[in-house]
């Protein structure tokens, strides 16, 4: 740029900030952030009260009253801070975000400003409002840190309620669960008949089983972070038929609302697994970001089982490991009847890594499976009416069942242990 611009757009904003001056009362922090790109370590106040230093020399003199475009907004940032560290009250954090809903004359406004002085230098009021109130909390508090990605506090500043709306992040905690029972579901169902109203069959719990994994591990996490909600997310989840051993499976749970952060997740492992003793157990826990919730339910894990299976009639050792041997390979299933009506009916095609057999009676063995996630096992076993191909019935050529299954390990590297 050489000096003949720099002089001409100095005069461009001198003008600029005339026309603002003269069109009706401003105050410095609107004045000031329509040239809001404009140097370095300045407030858009430091900005306006340079402006209007500047045009009072050239005798352009500002009108009083209230401000014509923000209608005191800024005057009011101190008042908004209190009140929002008010609502902050007792609550856990050290993170934080603005936000600011305006009223419709406001928004009205801008879009006024932006048509008739644009200058390509202005910061929108949202903002300007957001980071001046931000300044002020934090100064009013002495602590916590603006955080746009993860904040632990979101304060919505609604200016049409004249209220604020405070949303706290959850907590996120990572780990893996061992299902030491069969019976018990990964996580809440509601009753059937009333669909979780509460009725006499559920007796009034709106629960159709009495626990699941989700409400054992939840419990002391409600406790000790304050929170009156969580959600346990699984890296997939077994039949409730079915139990979940070896290092156990993955979860994240979600705490929603949490008025304390800082809770031990030692002495929280501890609690669980003193409470849900000879049921559920969990281990490894750590803090993780909301983006592992994803990571962990989508990963697609490799399973591993264990399978106790009943044939109809005696089988022979050598029968039974030539069947085994013969299933390793590409499964192809339908899915089964026994979730079709919960589930959309199709074909999917899943690997049996690895499969092994040992009979424990003439009728009687044990699987050891080894399988890409989503394959299911019963139906394997059964052959689902043929829905499954190949199975364990047809090879064999003995009807056969599942009484009995645990899932053994579920791995993948997607995981953060
Ligand atoms: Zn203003
Ligand atoms: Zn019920």
């Amino acid at each position: 740029m050489n000096p003949e611009d720099q002089a001409w757009q100095s005069q461009e904003i001198i003008d600029a900030a005339a026309t603002l001056l003269r069109a009706g009362p401003i105050c410095s922090d609107c004045l000031g952030r329509a040239f809001g790109k404009l140097g370095h370590g300045l407030t858009n106040r430091d900005r306006g009260e340079a402006l209007r230093t500047v045009l009072a020399m050239l005798d352009v003199a500002g009108k009083h009253g209230t401000c014509w475009i923000c209608e005191g907004l800024f005057e009011r940032v101190e008042e908004w801070a209190t009140r929002t560290a008010a609502a902050a009250q007792g609550i856990e954090f050290n993170s934080y975000l603005f936000g600011v809903r305006l009223t419709p004359r406001l928004g009205q406004m801008e879009t006024v400003l932006a048509e008739r002085f644009s200058s390509g230098l202005s910061e929108p009021l949202k903002h300007a409002f957001n980071r001046e109130v931000g300044k002020a909390f934090e100064a009013q508090l002495g602590r916590g840190t603006v955080n746009l990605t993860h904040p632990h506090l979101a304060f919505i500043i609604d200016l049409p309620q004249d209220a604020i709306e405070l949303r706290i992040l959850p907590l996120y905690i990572y780990g893996r669960y061992r299902k030491l029972v069969r019976g018990i579901p990964q996580t809440f169902w509601p009753c059937r008949r009333c669909r979780g109203r509460g009725c006499e069959t559920c007796n009034f719990t709106g629960k159709q089983y009495p626990e699941s994994v989700e409400e054992l591990i939840s419990a002391p996490f409600l406790e000790a972070a304050r929170s009156n909600q969580a959600h346990l997310h699984g890296a997939g989840r077994e039949d409730i038929d079915a139990r979940m051993l070896g290092t156990g499976r993955p979860f994240v749970l979600e705490v929603a609302s949490p008025k304390c952060r800082g809770v031990d997740l030692a002495s929280l492992e501890r609690r669980v697994n003193d409470a849900a003793v000879d049921k559920v157990s969990i281990s490894g826990l750590q803090f993780v970001s909301r983006e592992t919730v994803a990571l962990v339910k989508e990963a697609n894990a490799n399973k591993e089982y264990r399978a106790l299976v009943a044939f109809e009639s005696e089988i022979q050792p050598d029968t039974l490991t030539e069947a085994v041997a013969n299933l390793v390979g590409t499964v192809q299933q339908r899915t089964p009847q026994r979730v079709a009506h919960r589930r959309a009916d199709r074909l999917r095609e899943r690997r049996l890594l690895e499969a092994e057999g040992t009979l424990l009676s003439p009728s009687q063995a044990e699987l050891r499976l080894r399988s890409e996630g989503g394959l299911y096992i019963k139906e394997l076993v059964s052959g689902d009416d043929g829905r499954t191909n190949p199975n364990l019935t047809a090879v064999i050529g003995v009807p056969a069942c599942v009484l009995e299954l645990d899932v053994v390990a579920v791995s993948s590297d997607a995981f953060p242990d």
